[in-house]
């Protein structure tokens, strides 16, 4: 369990006040003018000690991220640009960053652009966060008007400015580069990589990406130094995390929990336990809509974090914690969430735009029970085909959740379909030779 002394987000729930005021008491923007002056390399360096992975999903190291950018500013301006598109479902924790530690993320912009040599900075944030956004405008007004960024922000020398950027609610532009294409004013499509962003990004420019929650922590990072911050956790898995934890909780909230804490403790102690009691639990998803989901047995004993999970065949994500319990038909569950993934596709893939539409029909008759029987390993086929077949992860974030329900609920999909005398009447039935599969 994360101790107190350890909490970054102070005021999570907003027992404080997200003013500047309140923020300064409670620590930020102090001696942030310090910090500056150690210099960009000490900076960097401090971040790469403390192993802090970006908190947007992928999980990359945020210090080797920001080596990336040109040490120099050569004829093109560098950019910094946040991602708060927050898009995810079952996810919402930078939702809280935004509207209770506006600050955090201020101070940690002024502290990230400096450190990666830019003067301008974009906050990109879902249109549907409207709310947010004018918190965050007032938080960045009342930064401006006490001179901590700006001209010479802080007194550092360094000059920021901030500007937010509303996008108008598609899922894509939580992908780095559509992000960018949408501030660039372009339909929100995923660019090819390389080039990667830290080299040609917005406007052609060097720009390094960060998610909010991996920006709010730097300030404190710096400030208690990367050793502390990776002291909590563990080695490649370091420091505490915002985990979201929704569905079929007695007490959904978001908490800041030390990395690695165990599944079972965060749904417990947190979130007042599974709807119905732990035994009346069947699966979670632990990152997120697109990562796999997990059955209850691997849920008694995962611990949350990057390298468990992917031992586990799933993935930390954005620690959205999805609960689902035994009420609920796991089936028609993964079919909601192909259909999301179906709509969201931007198109531009054949096996994403194609294959995201084919599994979700199918796993509509399957939930119904109108599938025939080889569909189901059609299925399995299906995500295949799709997964590193695509310009962007989202292929990977439309198959893995299907793979999940077929990975842990074989047996049940089969159940479901096997006896639909209308549609397998005739048939032989392919299934049966991976029989001895669904015993296992
Ligand atoms: Fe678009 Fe899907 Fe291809 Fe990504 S994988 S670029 S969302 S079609």
């Amino acid at each position: 369990m994360l101790r107190d002394e350890d909490r970054i987000f102070t005021n999570l729930y907003n027992d404080s006040g997200p003013d500047l005021t309140s923020a300064q008491k409670r620590g930020d923007w102090h001696d942030t003018k310090l910090l500056i002056n150690k210099g960009r390399e000490w900076i960097i360096n401090e971040v790469k000690l403390s192993e802090l992975r970006g908190r947007g999903g992928a999980g990359f190291p945020t210090g080797l991220k920001w080596s990336f950018a040109p040490k120099e500013i050569g004829s093109r301006p560098h950019y910094l640009v946040i991602n708060a598109d927050e898009s995810e479902p079952g996810t919402c924790k930078d939702r809280d960053i935004l509207r209770f530690e506006p600050q955090k993320l201020i101070e940690g912009c002024l502290l990230a652009s400096y450190a990666v040599n830019a003067h301008k900075c974009y906050i990109y944030i879902r249109g549907e966060y409207l709310n947010e956004g004018k918190k965050l405008q007032e938080a960045i007004d009342e930064a401006y008007e006490n001179k901590l960024i700006g001209n010479n922000a802080c007194d550092s020398g360094w000059d920021l400015d901030i500007y937010i950027h509303y996008g108008a609610g598609a899922y894509i532009c939580g992908e780095e580069t559509a992000l960018l294409e949408s501030i660039e004013g372009n339909k929100g499509q995923p660019r090819l990589k390389p080039p990667f962003p830290a080299l040609i990004g917005l406007y052609g420019c060097p720009t390094i990406i960060n998610n909010v929650e991996t920006i709010a922590v730097i300030p404190t990072i710096l400030r208690r130094s990367g050793k502390w911050f990776a002291s909590l956790g563990r080695a490649k898995n370091t420091g505490s995390k915002i985990y979201c934890i929704s569905g079929n909780v007695n007490n959904p909230c978001n908490v800041e929990e030390e990395m690695g804490i165990p599944l079972k403790d965060l749904i417990e102690k947190h979130a007042g336990g599974v709807i119905g009691g732990w035994d009346n639990l069947k699966a979670v998803i632990p990152g997120g809509s697109s990562m796999p989901l997990i059955p209850k047995k691997i849920c008694e004993t995962i611990k949350l974090d990057f390298d468990e999970c992917i031992e586990n065949k799933t993935g930390l994500g954005t620690a959205g914690i999805v609960v689902i319990n035994k009420d609920q038909d796991i089936i028609k569950c993964m079919a909601r969430i192909a259909r999301f993934y179906k709509h969201e596709s931007c198109g531009q893939c054949t096996p994403c735009r194609e294959g995201s539409g084919w599994m979700w029909r199918m796993l509509e008759r399957m939930a119904k029970g109108e599938a025939s029987r080889d569909e189901v390993d059609m299925l399995m086929d299906v995500t295949k085909q799709i997964e590193g077949h695509t310009i962007c992860a989202f292929g990977e974030g439309s198959a893995w959740p299907v793979q999940g329900l077929l990975r842990h609920f074989k047996k049940e999909v089969v159940k479901r379909n096997n006896f639909n005398p209308l549609v397998d009447r005739n048939k032989k039935i392919p299934y049966l030779v991976d029989q001895h599969l669904l015993e296992k």
